[in-house]
């Protein structure tokens, strides 16, 4: 015991499934070799080759699956006996409540008795430090912090329990159990401890790689890497670069050739993605979100409406992967845009939410179990398409009554009875408090409560997300939806649904584009 005194005693354990197994008497002398001053082992098999390569003071203990399904640390007398034989010096038991309700304070009594060696107590408490003490045991140690029922909670090693345990009871106190770390070794022994024990970080490698292996992951993961974003949109073409965080570097805005068809279309997206590239900041790949539906895993165009003609089947990732050399990723510009809430914005904390655009157009684009919903041809959340009025409005998809007929640009001005040149105008108007403008808009959230009503229905999302020009400094469209849906929606207070507006905001659809890649 006296030869423990201020030293570091290595744990040399390994099970059947460690590739060190068997090799327990190198890690010995390994031990030594690092100035260790003594070993606590497990088992005859290991106590007899480690006493063979190193004469180190040897603590020895023999793990057994008890009746009761769970480990017992040197259960039996016999045990004992067998590791004294074997070479250990000292024997340690277990003797937390559950060991003694096994007899293991009077096992440590007879050990000590009849095989003269010192018993040392593998305890998780004070009270069982001092049940230890009071039956004869010769030191305590911490090994069993954390792995009993009543000291689940304690998941690191702390020091300050030894400070209370070297109060507590007048034998010493060994540190055991998580102690991973030079430093919390060095804490131990200025809490008081007599002498340190490490096991795992010292001699199970497996366990020290995945340290490493996890450290380099995790920083290679969040290194900073750079996209290009483009936002092909019927009017204009909007492109950025963006970080793996969302940070734009630059952005720029140029018109869409939207009459040029397919060829002077792709050579204005080739345009605009090599003047970003030459500008700097090496972007590791482009995102592309464009109008129409998208194919996302070969980056092809499925179905465009005459918004943008001869857009249909388009090839996009392959024409610009040739022009550029980088990986291109292609998909629907209301999907892009919320996945680009999801990674940046708005929806960042849910993995159920519709993001809806109001624009010249009503688009969006939904996360259903935390995964974007493409439907089974990628035709999904044409939201703007469903009917709120059958047989009202004429719709530019050729149907009537669609929510978009009633909730784009054109409809929100119409409420306006036009009044304002742009809706801009409009809801700055409804801000300055102007009654028309405040009535157009009330008139719009109602109609739009009438088709997320539809949604939420349907999905039962935690939040609605509104993007797109007419949801930017608009907070009474956010209250008078919120009211408007309290009105129409069954069961509403207990859905806790929050309707917010993008925090993307004018960038969205670069962001988005961007965000796609990830
Ligand atoms: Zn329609």
């Amino acid at each position: 015991m006296k030869e423990l005194e201020g030293k570091l005693i290595v744990s040399c354990q390994a099970d059947a499934s460690d590739a060190f197994y068997g090799f327990m008497d190198r890690f010995a002398k390994a031990a030594l070799a690092g100035g260790a001053g003594g070993i606590r082992a497990n088992g005859v098999r290991d106590v007899r080759a480690i006493r063979s390569a190193v004469n180190l003071p040897m603590i020895g203990i023999e793990k057994v699956l008890h009746s009761d399904g769970a480990i017992l640390i040197t259960p039996n007398f016999e045990s004992a006996q067998a590791l004294v034989e074997a070479g250990a010096d000292m024997i340690a038991l277990d003797c937390t409540k559950r060991g003694q309700q096994y007899g293991a304070l009077e096992r440590l009594a007879r050990i000590k008795a009849e095989l003269q060696v010192p018993v040392l107590a593998d305890i998780a408490t004070i009270e069982e430090a001092q049940a230890a003490a009071q039956a004869g045991a010769d030191a305590v140690l911490s090994t069993m912090r954390g792995y009993t029922a009543g000291t689940a909670h304690a998941l690191r090693f702390d020091p300050t329990f030894i400070e209370d345990l070297v109060r507590a009871v007048s034998i010493p106190v060994i540190a055991e159990g998580r102690v991973d770390r030079p430093e919390l070794a060095r804490q131990a022994i200025e809490a008081g401890a007599f002498a340190v024990v490490v096991g795992s970080a010292i001699t199970r490698p497996h366990l020290i790689t995945r340290l490493f292996a996890d450290a380099v992951e995790a920083a290679f993961a969040s290194r900073k890497t750079w996209i290009l974003g483009i936002d092909l949109g019927g009017t204009n073409t909007k492109s950025g670069l963006v970080s793996n965080r969302g940070e734009l570097l630059w952005d720029e805005t140029v018109p869409t050739p939207a009459r040029a068809g397919r060829a002077g279309l792709l050579k204005h997206l080739e345009d605009v993605a090599l003047r970003g590239l030459a500008r700097g900041h090496e972007a590791q790949a482009i995102g592309i979100a464009t109008a129409g539906w998208v194919d996302p895993r070969n980056g092809h165009v499925v179905y465009a409406t005459e918004n943008l003609p001869g857009w249909t089947g388009t090839r996009i990732a392959e024409t610009i992967e040739k022009a550029t050399g980088k990986p291109v990723f292609v998909e629907n510009d209301a999907n892009a845009l919320a996945v680009g809430e999801k990674l940046f914005g708005a929806a960042r904390d849910f993995d159920d939410f519709v993001c809806i655009t109001l624009g010249t157009g009503v688009g969006g684009g939904c996360f259903v179990g935390g995964r974007l919903n493409h439907g089974a041809h990628f035709f999904a959340n044409a939201f703007g398409h469903m009917c709120i009025e059958p047989g009202g409005r004429a719709c530019s998809c050729g149907q009537n009554g669609c929510l978009e007929a009633y909730t784009n640009v054109a409809a929100m001005l119409d409420y306006a009875a036009n009044r304002y040149a742009n809706a801009v105008d409009l809801i700055a108007a409804a801000n300055a408090g102007e009654p028309t403008a405040i009535a157009a808009i009330h008139k719009f959230a109602a109609r739009l409560a009438a088709g997320c009503t539809l949604m939420i229905q349907l999905l039962d999302p935690e939040a609605l997300i509104l993007a797109g020009g007419l949801a930017q400094n608009n907070p009474l469209l956010i209250s008078s939806l919120n009211r408007e849906l309290s009105l129409r929606v069954p069961v509403w207070a207990q859905r806790n649904l929050k309707i917010l507006t993008s925090s993307t905001g004018y960038h969205a659809g670069v962001l988005g584009a961007a965000a796609i890649v990830l």
